[in-house]
Parts: structure tokens; sequence; C-alpha cells
């Protein structure tokens, strides 16, 4: 396509990038607040997947203490690695730590994907994938998930045996809360691409194993094709202060650290993962406290006939509104000062997420839905 000369520089820009969709912003809480007339602390914001719980008092204290601010963080970040590697049970050689694990999904679409290359993908999921997959100009081959969000297996497989060199697949998923299997990831696996196994939400996913043993991390050190990237955003509560890293073959860890920004981990977040890592006890019992008040909301919401919850083994739940829009009970919800995240994708059309909060939030959002159901009914 011919740029039009009204575009100014924009015409000597990728085609492709101009071109392409914006993600959907988000409004940021102060704006909101003011925008409904309800202060900031009085609002559930249950649209983030964020922790209710918030860092570690011991992150603030580090981040207090913390004297070489003015320094540059260490390129090779060692220490950091070093930590992580012994809460994953890996070799340091295999960690690479960035900017949320955003930034380690960027990176290796940066390593793996050309122009005219073809990645896996399956949706409904976490709208990054598509988005890096794009800005490397790959193309995206789907294989949508089946209608109870189960990966379709043989979908990808397929993709994969035609040429596609990489797949992210996230599990537990986002936004549909399920994980996948064993011997589904090995299938994937058995084609020799790259899979990107997302595992931003393991500590949530329950199971007989400590919660810094679950997940895929363990099979790293067998399938040399294999990748999983994890975050401090959930189970450590510290989104804001962006701390993310990648479990890689030892190759791939080398190589990936050396296409990254050298200093892509600031000094404040690489002390806030240490001292996360140090109180992970602490943080263990938080991530309890939100599993179990998922599952209360999970019953909680099954009362509601109008309303159709999905298993979860995240930090939030699916709902599908059935009957009514699901637009409008999001807005009934945000009036009352109740944030949720609405879906209209194929696959989720209708569907609301909601992150699991403290019992008092819980406690408002069934509060909000019983005047909303009530006032249809
Ligand atoms: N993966 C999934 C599946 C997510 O839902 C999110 C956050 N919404 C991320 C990755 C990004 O996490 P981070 O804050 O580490 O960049």
């Amino acid at each position: 396509m011919s740029a039009s000369p009204d575009e100014g520089l924009l015409r000597l820009a990728r085609r492709d990038l101009v071109e392409m969709p914006a993600y959907e912003p988000i409004v940021p809480l102060d704006v909101l607040a003011k925008r409904l007339g309800i202060p900031e602390d009085r609002i559930a914001k249950l649209d983030g997947n964020e922790n209710p719980y918030g860092p570690s008092p011991r992150v603030r204290e580090a981040l207090a203490r913390f004297p070489h601010y003015h320094i540059y963080p260490d390129p090779e970040q060692r220490q950091v690695r070093e930590a992580i590697a012994e809460y994953v049970g890996v070799s340091p050689e295999q960690i690479v730590v960035g900017n949320g694990s955003d930034e380690l999904l960027d990176l290796t679409g940066r390593l793996f994907l050309s122009p005219g290359d073809k990645a896996v993908n399956a949706p409904p999921t976490f709208g990054i994938y598509e988005f890096v997959i794009r800005t490397y100009g790959a193309e995206v081959v789907e294989a949508p998930r089946r209608e109870d969000f189960a990966l379709d297996v043989d979908a990808a497989e397929r993709a994969l045996a035609a040429g596609a060199k990489l797949m992210f697949l996230a599990s537990p998923n986002n936004p549909t809360g399920n994980a996948a299997s064993a011997e589904e990831l090995e299938r994937l696996l058995s084609h020799g691409a790259a899979v990107v196994v997302d595992e931003a939400y393991a500590e949530f996913a329950g199971g007989t194993l400590p919660a810094d043993r679950q997940g895929f991390v363990p099979l790293t050190a067998e399938r040399d094709n294999l990748i999983v990237t994890r975050t401090f955003s959930k189970w450590a509560g510290l989104a804001g202060l962006r701390a993310g890293y990648g479990v890689f073959p030892p190759a791939v860890a080398e190589t990936i650290r050396k296409i990254k920004m050298p200093y892509n981990m600031s000094v404040a977040a690489q002390a806030a993962v240490l001292a996360s890592l140090e109180d992970r006890a602490a943080l263990a019992e938080n991530v309890k406290m939100i599993v179990s008040e998922r599952e209360r909301m999970a019953k909680a919401l099954a009362g509601f006939p109008w309303l159709r919850v999905y298993p979860s083994r995240a930090n939030f739940l699916l709902c599908q509104v059935q009957g009514r829009p699901a637009t409008e009970v999001q807005a009934q919800l945000r009036e009352r000062g109740v944030l949720v995240r609405y879906f209209n994708s194929p696959g989720v059309r209708g569907c609301l997420r909601i992150s699991v909060g403290r019992p008092h939030d819980t406690d408002r959002l069934l509060t909000a839905l019983s005047e909303i159901g009530a006032a249809v009914a």
C-alpha cells in the first residue's frame, strides 16, 4: 500500500506497524476514580489480575535502604539470576530477567521471528503474543481453543508441522484460567519448534507441589526447545515495578542476554526481587489466601443463575453473562466502584474476567451483582 502525502514522517515507517491495531489501553485508577466520583481506596480494582495484598514489607525496606540508585545495574544481572535460579531449581545460566515477563516474550520474538515466519497462537489468550508476532513482521497462525477452552492440539500440531517456528502458550491461560497438561505440551514440543509456555500465574495453579515448583520449569532441563516465562507481578505483587524472567535452554539464554538492552531491569526491581524471594514464605501465604478466596468467589458467583463461571487455576475467574449484555453489567459494576474486565473476542464473547481481591472486595462484588440482578428480575 502506498503512503499518503499527509502522513508526514510515517511515510518512511514500516507499513505493517503503522497499520497494526492499537493494544487496548487501560484507564489509570486515579483518572477513573475522579470520573466516577468515588475515592480511589473505595474502588474494588478487579480488572488487572494484580495482587491485592501488594508487595512484601521487606520490599519497601529494601528500596528505602538501597544505596546505589545513581549507579547502572549489572548488565549480567548475576545476583538476581542466581536467586531466581535457586527459587525455580535450575541453573543461573538458563535465566534471563527483564522489565516484566512481557519483555521476555518480546525478546523471544526478536530472537526467533523474521518477516514471513509463522508463529502459532491459541486464542482466546493473552493479547501480547499476537502483538509480539506482528511487531516482528511474522504471521500469526491461529489454533483456536475448543468451546471448553481446552487446547486444540491437533490444530496446533498441524501448524507446527507446516513449519511454524514458535508457539506461545499461556498456562494457566489468561483469560480462561485453565492449564495445559504435560501430554499436550509433549505433543507440541515433538515438532522441534520453540514452545514458549507463559506461566505468569503458575504460583496460583494449586496441586500437590510447593508453589515455587509448579508448572513446566523442571522440563526445561530435558527439552531443548522449551522456554518458560514467569513473573513477579502476580504472586509477589510487583506489577508496577516490572520484574519478570524466562527459563531458556542455556545457549538460547546466552543469546537472549546478548540481544537485550543491557540495563533492562532497574536496580529497584532487582532489589525488590531479592527481597521478595527472601520473604517467599509470607508471600506464599498471600497466594494461599487468594486461592481460597477464588474458590469462595467461584461458589458464590455460581449462585447467580445469569452467570456461568469457568473453573480457574489463576488469580481471576472468567464468567459468561447470560441473557443480558455483559457490557451493561460491567458498566453497572463500575458505577458501584467495582472494576472488572470485559471480553468480546471469539470464544469469550459476553464474558467478564474478575480478578480475585480481598474478602471485602468479593463482598462488594457480590452485593453489587445482587443489586444488578434484582433490578432486572
Ligand atoms: N502473561 C500473561 C498470561 C499475563 O496475563 C500477563 C499480565 N497480564 C503477563 C504475561 C505479563 O506480566 P508482566 O507483568 O510480568 O509483564
